[in-house]
């Protein structure tokens, strides 16, 4: 098959869309990327994004003036001005909608016969703190739309909890039980026209509702690998995918006191936790999403040897070495053969959970990667 001649688009400028060029580039030089920031990871490093957004008719034009295939690197876009432009999007305009609210999200596994967590939904307008009373505690509530990072939630042990809640909130939420869980997984799903490319079942553990380290090969049975892998594949189908798409997993009891494996959510892109398929695989997230969109063969990523380990850097990283932001003192390197990339933003501040840059180790054993995740972090901190 011969790449198609197009141009390509990917809608913000993120360390995912950084990366992703980065990939891209190896297949064409014709990207063109639509970038709110100036001070973006992509902007700080490439030149020619165009300025602008979604919402900004002439930046929006300007971009599909170019782009005959387009990507996103985040899902909350305002689907409205991508209508007349939706047959060049990859992932579909149908899945983002999809994705970028809790509530559909939800339903959209559940009627294609895919598990979630117990949850309530709450309209715009409705009695939050009622809803979250009748639904019981503890709980989590989420904004349905626009939360990433833990942006949104607001975990509810108790009824005092819930007057932490807006009364009658103008947006839409969601009430989630709280997950009893023991291994939180991610599947990333790359499928074109031919061809469902599954990426090793990644396990990921958080702190504070956000990604610090995900690992491969994931520490949980086969046979839940399995299940997760037939349910990533199962949701790809339903949505009629092409292009990219990642499902979070709990394994873990719900309140019900059943043992199972839920889906969380759903990523129709490239995601934090695939970031260590770029040293893990013989073909990266980013690879087989460029592929899809250049119209070449995609092949199913093989897992290299080892154990693998990706750390996420955080803000308070910079911050405790007394930097501001951008650069950061790597001399601590020197003490980690194991780590083997590091990757930096270049985001000019630095904030306590802003995400600035992360790092890959390759070890004989899962324990000793995170083990060595860890210890760098901690080397980095005290750099001074
Ligand atoms: P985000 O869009 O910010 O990634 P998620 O819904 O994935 O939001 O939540 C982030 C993290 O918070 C999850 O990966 C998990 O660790 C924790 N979490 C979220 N929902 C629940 C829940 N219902 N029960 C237990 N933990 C949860
Ligand atoms: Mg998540």
């Amino acid at each position: 098959m011969t790449p198609l001649p197009c141009e390509v688009g990917i809608l913000g400028g993120g360390q995912l869309a950084l990366m992703l060029a980065e990939s891209l580039n190896r297949l064409t030089t014709d990207i063109v990327v639509l970038d709110a920031f100036t001070e973006s990871p992509y902007s700080v490093r490439r030149e020619g994004a165009i300025r602008g957004w979604v919402d900004e008719p002439a930046a929006l034009e300007a971009f599909f003036a170019r782009a005959r295939v387009a990507t996103y690197d985040t899902e909350n876009i305002s689907p409205e001005p991508l209508v007349p432009w939706a047959h060049r999007l990859l992932p579909s305009l149908e899945i983002l909608k999809i994705c970028q609210d809790r509530i559909q999200e939800k339903a959209f596994i559940n009627t294609s016969g895919f598990p979630t967590v117990a949850y309530r939904s709450v309209g715009p307008g409705e009695d939050l703190r009622a809803a979250a009373a009748d639904f019981g505690f503890p709980a989590i509530a989420k904004t349905a739309r626009g939360g990433y990072d833990g942006l949104g939630q607001h975990r509810l042990r108790d009824a005092s909890d819930a007057r932490w809640l807006p009364e009658r909130p103008a947006e839409a939420w969601v009430l989630e039980e709280v997950f009893a869980i023991e291994t939180e997984l991610s599947c990333i799903v790359a499928r074109d026209s031919k061809t469902t490319a599954n990426f090793p079942v990644i396990e990921n553990l958080h702190q504070n509702h956000i990604l610090d380290v995900s690992l491969i090969p994931a520490r949980i049975a086969q046979d839940i690998q399995r299940e997760a892998l037939a349910i990533a594949n199962g949701l790809a189908r339903a949505l009629a995918l092409r292009g990219l798409l990642t499902v979070e997993f709990f394994w873990g009891t719900g309140r019900d006191g059943i043992r199972k494996l839920v889906v969380n959510e759903l990523a129709p892109r490239v995601h934090n936790s695939g970031h260590l398929t770029r040293q893990a695989c013989d073909l990266s997230q980013f690879d087989a999403l460029s592929r899809i969109l250049v119209g070449a063969p995609l092949h199913a990523p093989t897992v290299l040897p080892g154990c693998w380990g990706m750390g996420q850097m955080l803000g308070e990283i910079w911050i405790a070495q007394g930097k501001s932001g951008a650069a950061l003192d790597l001399r601590a390197w020197a003490g980690f053969p194991d780590v083997v990339d590091v990757y930096l933003y270049g985001k000019r501040e630095a904030r306590p959970e802003r995400k600035m840059g992360h790092f890959v180790v390759r070890g004989n054993a899962l324990e000793v990667v995170e083990a060595q995740i860890h210890a760098f972090r901690d080397a980095l901190r005290s750099t001074r």
